[in-house]
């Protein structure tokens, strides 16, 4: 394993070794990602749990009992998205989509900032905050209201819609799981970024990539359980780090194709 620690240009050299036109690269996004957006995260100081009770506002049984109570949260959390825009590591992320042919982004986020951003190939763990779904038919649409006059928000068929992401307590789609297992497991490089490594089952997309090779890249403010078997681990705001990475290679990839 190589755990580089000196300078961060020395790091980004080493790292820009491992790339060839032809990667197939995978980014793992969390929270943490959009928090130079100023969209809070859910753990940590400032962050949302500090507010909002996580048993109360984001589990599918409060749903069922307070949907205004998880609907107030989820409103605020739509109006901040709204007032705010992807940063720097979402623009990075989306240019390197135009370097790399095999290029997939995973995001445990629901603030649609990769595709605000430019990315095209984003697959959504715990689904969108701008969708909606019925509760009695099942369909789901998107819906940009904010905010919305009444909570919860109803179907024109009159029953309560609910928030179309996964909360806490319900199972993620076991066909976008099934596909980023997949991913995973072909991925030669594996981005890991703003993600505290804790919410199951997307921490398993690292593991799956590194058991099957792939060269594993974190970006974090911190150490994470992940460091400990991550190549390298960036530790830094992902707005900062992420484009100085991206300029190297496009300088890399740029000078080949001139050759
Ligand atoms: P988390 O809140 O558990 O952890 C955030 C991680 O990001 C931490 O490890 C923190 O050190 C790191 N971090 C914070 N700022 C950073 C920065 N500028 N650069 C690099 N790293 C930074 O987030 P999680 O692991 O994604 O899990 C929480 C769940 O909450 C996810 O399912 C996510 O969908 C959801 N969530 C999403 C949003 C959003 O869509 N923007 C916001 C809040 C929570």
């Amino acid at each position: 394993m190589t755990k580089v620690t000196d300078d961060l240009q020395k790091q980004f050299d080493a790292i820009a070794e491992q790339f060839t036109l032809e990667s197939s690269i995978v980014f793992l996004t969390g929270a943490g990602i959009s928090s130079e957006s100023g969209i809070p995260t859910f753990r940590g100081k400032g962050g949302l749990w500090e507010k909002y009770d996580p048993a109360e506002y984001a589990t599918a049984e409060a749903l069922r009992l307070r949907p205004e109570k998880v609907w107030e949260m989820h409103d605020e959390l739509r109006q901040t998205i709204a007032n705010q825009k992807p940063n720097q590591a979402h623009l990075a992320i989306a240019e390197l989509e135009n370097i790399f042919k095999n290029f997939t982004v995973i995001t445990q986020n629901v603030d649609n900032y990769h595709q605000d951003a430019g990315s095209s190939n984003v697959l959504e763990l715990h689904g969108n905050a701008w969708r909606v779904k019925c509760t009695a038919e099942g369909h789901s649409w998107v819906d940009k209201t904010v905010p919305f006059n009444e909570l919860p928000p109803k179907c024109s068929c009159g029953a309560p819609l609910r928030p179309d992401v996964v909360f806490f307590n319900e199972p993620l789609d076991p066909e976008v799981l099934d596909l980023a297992f997949s991913m995973a497991s072909n991925a030669e490089i594996m981005f890991v970024v703003g993600t505290s490594f804790i919410v199951y089952p997307a921490a398993y997309v690292p593991v799956i990539a590194k058991q099957n090779g792939a060269i594993v890249l974190e970006f974090n403010l911190e150490p994470t359980a992940l460091s400990s078997f991550a190549d390298y681990s960036i530790f830094g705001a992902a707005g900062k780090t992420l484009p100085k990475l991206v300029e190297k290679l496009k300088a890399k990839f740029k000078s080949k194709k001139n050759k």
